[in-house]
């Protein structure tokens, strides 16, 4: 066989990025399944994003992955968007076809993933409470929506925000979906079978804050998750626990959003052990 020196290319386009761990997932994914492939970790400043994106494409780049500041002005020079992606309005995954840029979102899916095969929890049907309704609840939130629950309760601080995404997320989807403004302790729904803290309270160096919350309330079996992933033991996944919750971390989705972009790009089933094992190390948490 002649030799192949050619690199396949994926970058992450954000600013800052210097602390992104994503890189050292898809790396050790590729090394894994002994894939001549490169995953780059780009500063790219709001100005120059156009640019990066052509670099891209000159480049034939095999996807990419947007990170803060990008993820909503990266949609007009795409191609095309996946309908969830619109659905919440950002993409932070870009798989090609052929030589078209198509814009994808899998945060929300990431956790969907992590929800149904890690902790074996299927949302059609089900009774849920976010808190927050920035981008990672909107994710969420949408992808909730899509998947059937029954009931989806948003709580959040800023009330024009919360009220917004709810009233579009409703109108869109057609699912039930209602906001509620976060009052100083928020008492769980004794009917809740979810509870997903899509805040950034908690994360470092924050440690020591949780989102005021009222656990007492909650059913026994109600699953509490966390989208914040540094620390995964957060103080609010430490007060479900010691209530005997059942509770999901924020690492969990990060691993499962690299799993669903490495698939995209690739074609291979990914390797979500190593990648989960990367992570921790990246994070110095092995
Ligand atoms: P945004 O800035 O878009 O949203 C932040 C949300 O947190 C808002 O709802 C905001 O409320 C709320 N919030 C922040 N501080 C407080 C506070 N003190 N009291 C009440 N509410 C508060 O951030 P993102 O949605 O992009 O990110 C949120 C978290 O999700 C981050 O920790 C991020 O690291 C994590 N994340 C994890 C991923 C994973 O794969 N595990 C993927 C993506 C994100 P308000 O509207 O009132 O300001």
């Amino acid at each position: 066989m002649p030799a192949d020196f050619k690199a396949q290319l994926v970058a992450c386009f954000g600013q800052p990025v210097a602390e992104n761990p994503t890189g050292a997932m898809q790396e050790a994914a590729f090394r894994a399944l002994g894939l001549n492939w490169r995953y780059l970790t780009v500063e790219v400043p709001p100005e120059k994003l156009g640019d990066a994106i052509l670099g891209a494409r000159a480049f034939g780049m095999r996807g990419l992955n947007l990170t803060i500041p990008h993820k909503v002005a990266v949609i007009g020079h795409l191609d095309r968007i996946a309908p969830d992606a619109a659905l919440i309005g950002a993409v932070n995954t870009v798989r090609r076809e052929g030589d078209r840029l198509i814009g994808e979102n899998t945060d929300g899916k990431g956790f969907l993933r992590a929800l149904r095969s890690r902790a074996g929890f299927e949302p059609r049907g089900k009774r849920v409470v976010v808190l927050g309704a920035g981008g990672a609840a909107r994710a969420i939130a949408a992808e909730l929506a899509l998947a059937g629950v029954a009931d989806l309760l948003v709580v959040n601080r800023s009330l024009r925000r919360g009220q917004e995404m709810v009233a579009d997320l409703a109108a869109k989807t057609g699912a039930r979906i209602r906001f509620e403004a976060w009052p100083a302790a928020f008492v769980v729904p004794r009917d809740a079978d979810l509870l997903v803290n899509a805040t950034s309270i908690g994360l470092y160096p924050d440690v020591g804050s949780m989102p005021p919350v009222d656990l007492t309330g909650a059913r026994p079996g109600m699953l509490v998750s966390d989208v914040v992933f540094n620390p995964p033991e957060t103080l609010f996944l430490g007060r479900a626990r010691e209530r005997g919750l059942p509770v999901l971390d924020g690492l969990a989705m990060l691993v499962d959003q690299g799993v669903i972009g490495f698939e995209l790009w690739t074609g291979w089933r990914a390797p979500a052990a190593v990648m989960a094992e990367a992570l921790r190390a990246a994070l110095g948490l092995a």
